[in-house]
Protein backbone atom coordinates (compact mmCIF):
# COMPACT_ATOMS: atom_id res chain seq x y z
CA UNK A 1 0.00 0.00 0.00
CA UNK A 2 1.10 3.41 -1.04
CA UNK A 3 0.35 5.06 2.05
CA UNK A 4 2.38 2.78 4.49
CA UNK A 5 5.65 3.27 2.88
CA UNK A 6 5.39 6.94 2.70
CA UNK A 7 3.75 6.28 6.65
CA UNK A 8 6.73 4.25 7.69
CA UNK A 9 9.70 6.82 5.81
CA UNK A 10 8.14 9.45 7.95
CA UNK A 11 8.24 7.22 10.85
CA UNK A 12 11.30 6.73 10.54
CA UNK A 13 12.43 9.80 9.99
CA UNK A 14 10.48 11.05 12.95
CA UNK A 15 12.67 8.25 14.56
CA UNK A 16 16.22 9.70 13.87
CA UNK A 17 15.51 13.42 14.70
CA UNK A 18 14.62 11.98 18.09
CA UNK A 19 17.23 10.07 18.41
CA UNK A 20 19.57 12.89 17.05
CA UNK A 21 18.51 15.30 19.56
CA UNK A 22 18.64 12.63 22.02
CA UNK A 23 16.50 12.09 25.75
CA UNK A 24 13.06 13.04 23.78
CA UNK A 25 10.59 11.55 21.65
CA UNK A 26 8.06 12.81 19.48
CA UNK A 27 4.32 12.85 20.87
CA UNK A 28 3.00 14.33 16.98
CA UNK A 29 4.10 14.58 13.24
CA UNK A 30 2.19 17.75 11.45
CA UNK A 31 1.94 17.05 8.01
CA UNK A 32 0.56 19.45 5.29
CA UNK A 33 -1.26 16.88 2.26
CA UNK A 34 -2.57 18.79 -0.38
CA UNK A 35 -5.56 17.48 -1.86
CA UNK A 36 -3.34 16.59 -5.60
CA UNK A 37 -0.85 14.59 -3.59
CA UNK A 38 -2.58 11.37 -4.81
CA UNK A 39 -2.54 10.05 -1.13
CA UNK A 40 -6.09 9.12 0.74
CA UNK A 41 -6.15 11.20 4.20
CA UNK A 42 -7.77 8.13 6.37
CA UNK A 43 -5.53 5.52 4.61
CA UNK A 44 -2.29 7.62 5.41
CA UNK A 45 -3.96 7.92 9.22
CA UNK A 46 -4.49 4.01 9.37
CA UNK A 47 -0.95 3.48 7.84
CA UNK A 48 0.71 5.74 10.63
CA UNK A 49 -0.76 3.91 13.38
CA UNK A 50 0.82 0.46 11.59
CA UNK A 51 3.75 2.40 11.13
CA UNK A 52 4.14 3.50 14.47
CA UNK A 53 4.18 -0.19 16.40
CA UNK A 54 6.77 -1.31 17.78
CA UNK A 55 9.02 1.72 17.64
CA UNK A 56 9.68 5.21 19.71
CA UNK A 57 6.61 6.73 18.33
CA UNK A 58 3.86 4.10 19.02
CA UNK A 59 0.81 6.34 21.02
CA UNK A 60 1.92 9.44 18.85
CA UNK A 61 -0.26 11.26 16.81
CA UNK A 62 -0.45 12.50 12.95
CA UNK A 63 -1.61 15.61 12.58
CA UNK A 64 -3.17 16.16 9.10
CA UNK A 65 -3.18 19.65 7.61
CA UNK A 66 -5.23 19.25 4.27
CA UNK A 67 -3.84 21.93 1.67
CA UNK A 68 -6.79 22.40 -0.98
CA UNK A 69 -6.08 22.53 -4.56
CA UNK A 70 -5.17 26.18 -6.25
CA UNK A 71 -4.93 26.08 -9.95
CA UNK A 72 -3.59 29.60 -11.98
CA UNK A 73 -6.54 30.32 -14.89
CA UNK A 74 -4.36 32.20 -17.68
CA UNK A 75 -8.09 33.49 -18.70
CA UNK A 76 -9.07 34.91 -15.50
CA UNK A 77 -5.29 36.16 -14.70
CA UNK A 78 -6.13 34.93 -11.14
CA UNK A 79 -5.26 31.94 -9.07
CA UNK A 80 -8.73 30.07 -7.91
CA UNK A 81 -9.27 27.25 -5.89
CA UNK A 82 -10.25 23.97 -6.94
CA UNK A 83 -13.90 23.04 -6.36
CA UNK A 84 -13.06 19.13 -7.06
CA UNK A 85 -10.27 17.51 -7.89
CA UNK A 86 -11.58 15.61 -10.57
CA UNK A 87 -11.97 18.55 -13.23
CA UNK A 88 -8.96 20.57 -13.59
CA UNK A 89 -10.94 23.72 -14.20
CA UNK A 90 -11.44 27.75 -13.73
CA UNK A 91 -13.91 27.82 -10.70
CA UNK A 92 -14.68 31.67 -11.98
CA UNK A 93 -14.95 31.39 -15.80
CA UNK A 94 -14.67 27.57 -16.07
CA UNK A 95 -11.39 27.27 -18.44
CA UNK A 96 -10.00 24.46 -18.54
CA UNK A 97 -6.04 24.63 -16.88
CA UNK A 98 -3.11 22.36 -15.73
CA UNK A 99 -1.29 24.99 -13.86
CA UNK A 100 -1.24 23.85 -10.87
CA UNK A 101 -0.21 26.56 -7.92
CA UNK A 102 -1.03 24.63 -4.05
CA UNK A 103 -2.02 21.17 -3.69
CA UNK A 104 0.57 18.97 -4.52
CA UNK A 105 2.48 19.26 -1.24
CA UNK A 106 3.23 15.63 1.13
CA UNK A 107 5.40 17.61 3.86
CA UNK A 108 6.40 17.34 7.47
CA UNK A 109 6.22 21.05 8.59
CA UNK A 110 6.55 19.71 12.47
CA UNK A 111 7.73 17.63 14.78
CA UNK A 112 6.16 17.64 18.38
CA UNK A 113 8.82 16.45 20.82
CA UNK A 114 8.35 15.85 24.65
CA UNK A 115 10.97 14.53 27.24
CA UNK A 116 11.67 11.17 27.30
CA UNK A 117 10.29 10.21 30.57
CA UNK A 118 12.27 7.67 31.92
CA UNK A 119 15.55 10.09 30.85
CA UNK A 120 16.58 12.93 33.19
CA UNK A 121 17.35 16.10 31.64
CA UNK A 122 21.06 17.80 31.02
CA UNK A 123 19.92 21.39 31.22
ZN1 LIG B 1 -10.92 31.67 -15.01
Amino acid sequence: MHELSIAMSMVEMAAEEAAQRGGVQVSAIHLKLGGFAGVVKEALLFSYEVACQGTTLEGSRLVIEEVPVVVYCPTCEAETTLASIQRLCCSACGALTSQIVRGRELEVVALELQEKIEVESEE
